[in-house]
């Protein structure tokens, strides 16, 4: 009984040196840069498995799903990404003008400024939900998956391009119009 007992230990040691052996050696070789898109790229088992990043980078998918992207130009302030969004980290304000100022590369009427269009990257959870609703498209995910930062403060990407006097102004248009609409009630 204690032969067999002491044979497997032997044996199961055995078996884990020779592991930490192989791998061990096969470390020696850095692991190739595979093409993700084939087939057998799993099946790679030798070589080191993490690369010299930054210096050396593995693919990606080309369906990746990393960091958001808003192309502001064409983006109608609807406030549905954020609606959608599970984790709440998109926050918008939306200043409205009294007349049409513009059009999105699709044809949408633009009637809203977007005064603030922040994302957290550090709550989004990549789900892509807030690029599905979108009715512009405007709002996509990249392949582009670092950025890091020492500071929680700067994963909050700001899209919007208004500066704070555009702000002031377009709200005291606003303003001055309801003012007005309002007036002309009364008389
Ligand atoms: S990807 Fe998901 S979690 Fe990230 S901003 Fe969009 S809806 Fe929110
Ligand atoms: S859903 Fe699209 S158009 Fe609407 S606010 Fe978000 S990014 Fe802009």
């Amino acid at each position: 009984m204690v032969f067999k007992i002491a044979f497997h230990a032997l044996k199961t040691a055995f078996k884990g040196l020779s592991l930490t052996v192989k791998h061990l050696f096969g470390a020696q070789k850095a692991r190739q840069e595979l093409d993700i898109t084939k087939d057998h790229y799993f099946d790679n088992q030798t070589g080191i498995a993490t690369v010299q990043y930054p210096k050396v980078k593995m693919p990606i998918p080309e369906v990746a799903r990393y960091q958001l992207d808003v192309e502001i130009d064409d983006c109608i302030v609807c406030d549905l990404c954020a609606k959608a969004c599970p984790v709440d980290c998109i926050a918008i304000e939306a200043i409205k003008s009294p007349e049409v100022i513009g059009k999105t590369s699709d044809g949408s009427v633009k009637r809203l400024y977007p005064a603030r269009f922040d994302i957290d990257m550090a709550k989004c959870m990549y789900c892509g939900l807030c690029t599905v609703v979108c009715p512009t498209e405007c709002i996509t995910m990249t392949d582009q998956y670092d950025r890091s930062s020492t500071k929680l403060t700067d994963l909050i990407y700001g899209f919007s391009d208004m500066t704070d006097d555009q702000v002031a102004q377009r709200k005291s248009e606003w303003t001055k119009f309801q003012a007005e609409k309002e007036a002309a009630k009364l008389k």
